[in-house]
């Protein structure tokens, strides 16, 4: 948008067009910064920390995890913020956790994974520390109406804006926010029949003092049929040894760190009992990332994507699950995010040209 008229900077002689973003995950944090230039940005962020479903305990990611080799938006922006990736520990054999016994296989070549040192944070936390508007932490958005601009009402005071991004889990964007004039009835139901991604999962991340399946040339991936977790693998980072896994559904979380226990004691003999921590998130649980219609676990991964706005076009749903490709995953929270900005930018562009 960055122009010149008679010699004077556009930028410079125009007010810059207040966007209000909502939600401060990685699709938020993005989104600010592809459009903080041309402007005037503000996050509002319901938690008391970045990130979202991206979230980060003693070095663990207890949300995501992984990037594949096909992402391309994700790896650029890593190369681009100095930030390095290393390969998921997949080395010695499998084990298969059936009712009737444990057994050992070599699991099929798979595409491989890619993790960031520091965790996922670290891409959150790098693209924060590139951003000069203001995050609004501990707020959470809970009307919308549209005046002659956008009145954005939270917990803690009003907005008055001329566009509104939400990067919001789509059923949480129809259930938390109250909408004047009302979402329209196809807006509204498109909303809230997309899932959110992972909505209804539950990780567990147990740190040893040293990755002993390693030494007995296993890769720490079980698939199990058993339980509690359903799926396990190393997670282990540079500074602690760890195992995560996926918390089957149908287990309820009361002493969930004891029935996790057991299964590894059984899964890898008496070592994996004695832990130095194990770290719990319950995703179901998390009232900014789930709704109630999230608890259900998904077969399979749903086909994402959409290009929804309400207010005359002033405010766009955006977040993962809008991704065209990658839908659901953190590659989609950045295509998402460049949809956004650029639909954002070219209708500005537009306006302006017809003043
Ligand atoms: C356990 C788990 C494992 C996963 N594994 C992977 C993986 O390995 N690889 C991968 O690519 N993806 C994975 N994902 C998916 C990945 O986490 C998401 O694609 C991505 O983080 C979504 O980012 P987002 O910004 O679109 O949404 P979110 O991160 O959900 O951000 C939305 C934000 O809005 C905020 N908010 C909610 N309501 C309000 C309100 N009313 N007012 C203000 N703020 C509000 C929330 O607090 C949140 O910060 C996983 C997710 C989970 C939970």
């Amino acid at each position: 948008m960055s122009r010149f008229i008679r010699g004077f900077s556009y930028n410079a002689i125009m007010k810059k067009e207040k966007v209000l973003i909502i939600g401060a995950g990685l699709c938020g944090l993005y989104t600010a910064y592809l459009l903080q230039d041309d402007f005037d940005v503000e996050i509002i962020e319901a938690r008391e920390r970045i990130g979202g479903r991206v979230h980060n305990i003693a070095g663990h990611d207890m949300g995501p995890s992984w990037i594949w080799g096909h992402q391309r938006e994700i790896l650029k922006l890593i190369q681009t913020l100095g930030l390095v990736v290393f390969e998921q520990y997949t080395q010695g054999l499998a084990l298969y956790d059936v009712p009737d016994g444990v057994q050992t296989f070599s699991p099929p070549q798979a595409a491989k994974s890619y993790r960031i040192e520091g965790g996922i944070s670290a891409l959150l936390e790098a693209i924060k520390e590139k951003l000069h508007c203001t995050i609004h932490l501990g707020e959470q958005v809970l009307s919308i109406s549209q005046t002659k601009e956008l009145e954005v009402e939270t917990n803690k005071k009003i907005y008055t804006v001329s566009r509104v991004i939400s990067t919001l889990p789509p059923r949480l964007a129809v259930k938390s926010i109250v909408y004047t004039p009302a979402l329209e009835t196809a807006v509204k139901n498109t909303l809230e029949n997309i899932p959110t991604w992972m909505g209804y999962s539950a990780k567990c991340v147990i740190e040893y003092p040293n990755a002993f399946w390693r030494e007995e040339g296993l890769s720490g991936f079980t698939f199990s049929h058993v339980g509690p977790l359903s799926e396990i693998h190393d997670a282990s980072t540079k500074a602690k040894a760890a195992l995560f896994g996926f918390v089957q559904s149908n287990v309820e979380s009361a002493n969930i760190e004891k029935k996790v226990l057991e299964q590894l004691v059984r899964l890898y003999g008496v070592q994996a009992s004695e832990p130095t921590h194990i770290h719990f998130v319950d995703w179901k649980e998390e009232v900014y990332t789930s709704t109630e219609a999230d608890k259900k676990p998904l077969s399979s991964h749903p086909n994402y994507g959409f290009d929804l706005t309400h207010f005359e076009g002033k405010m766009f749903f955006s977040g993962t699950e809008s991704a065209m490709s990658d839908g659901g995953y953190l590659e989609g929270a950045l295509v998402a995010a460049l949809h956004a900005s650029e639909k954002i930018k070219r209708e500005t562009e537009n306006d302006t040209n017809h003043r």
